[in-house]
């Protein structure tokens, strides 16, 4: 972008110094016959899409990150047909894979990955003693027909460069899963948090509040050099977006505590914090969270 464009964009979008909502409201580059929606991002000569899944596959994000060594993919999706089209859209960008990573243990983070074809994933350890330990029970007890994936790598803290582009890897602990492993780009300015951020859909939520509150206003705090946030569920977003969430997550916290050991009490929570936030979409991912947190 020239400087005139660039002072053009930050004028259009209220001099704002991050691409918040007009990012957010990002035009989808999927075909016309896709259910779910493909961004692109673009800074610093890096590009990443985001494919996101529509509601029958909860919203839940796939992104891949080009280089010059080839794709690198970050989660595989949930349902068959969302995984069908990442795997149609991945195949029109006409590279191979060169790395599958898994950010979470989350089942809707990685059931797609047998049908694209990817049977090798990085993850962290403690997501990769999941999948090692228990990943072919939750198929079973999900009556799912897919595979857990191998794990061939494990993903510390730390950097490494594929293909000219610099990965910063650094795991979120006891957020809305035991371990979320993050995503920097630093020449891109861009972070892959994965569900460490939810984009205006309802939250997973777990008992770790408090910790997860922590880690988003770390993220909130480095705004400058992270002004873009790739959520694990909805659109891409901005620093800006982290307040709402945080306000969400405050707001479940005292229901939650209240209801401990009252795990029938999952929908009228949900329906009370849906009401409380009406642009928030797919309520279930709340009521699934607390019927887990709320179990004594
Ligand atoms: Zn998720």
């Amino acid at each position: 972008m020239t400087e005139i464009h660039r002072r053009a964009a930050l004028t259009a979008i209220g001099g704002s110094l991050f691409v918040g909502p007009a990012f957010a409201q990002g035009v989808s580059v999927a075909p016309a016959d896709f259910k779910g929606k493909v961004f692109v991002t673009e800074r610093g000569g890096v590009r990443v899409h985001t494919y996101m899944a529509d509601a029958s596959g909860a919203m839940v994000t796939s992104h891949i990150v080009e280089t010059q060594a080839g794709l690198v993919l970050v989660d595989g999706q949930f349902v068959a047909p969302s995984a069908l089209e990442l795997k149609r859209y991945i195949a029109s960008l006409g590279r191979p894979i060169a790395r599958a990573m898994l950010s979470h243990m989350h089942p809707d983070h990685w059931f797609g990955f047998a049908l694209l074809g990817v049977e090798q994933v990085h993850a962290g350890p403690i997501t990769a003693k999941f999948i090692a330990e228990r990943g072919a029970a939750v198929v079973a007890e999900r009556k799912v027909e897919t595979k857990a994936p191998a794990i061939v790598g494990l993903v510390a803290d730390g950097e490494e460069t594929i293909g000219g582009v610099t990965f910063r890897t650094r795991a979120a602990l006891d957020t809305e899963a035991p371990e979320i492993v993050t995503i920097e780009l630093p020449q891109a300015g861009i972070l892959i948090a994965q569900d460490v951020m939810y984009n205006k859909v309802h939250a997973v939520v777990t008992r770790q509040i408090d910790q997860w509150v922590a880690t988003l206003k770390g993220l909130e705090s480095r705004a400058g050099e992270l002004p873009v946030i790739l959520a694990g569920h909805g659109e891409p977003a901005a620093p800006a977006n982290i307040a709402s969430l945080v306000t969400y997550l405050e707001a479940v916290k005292p229901l939650l505590a209240a209801n401990i050991g009252k795990e029938d009490q999952a929908k009228a929570i949900t329906d009370e914090i849906a009401r409380a936030f009406p642009d928030y979409r797919m309520p279930p991912l709340l009521t699934l969270g607390l019927s887990r947190a709320l179990k004594a």
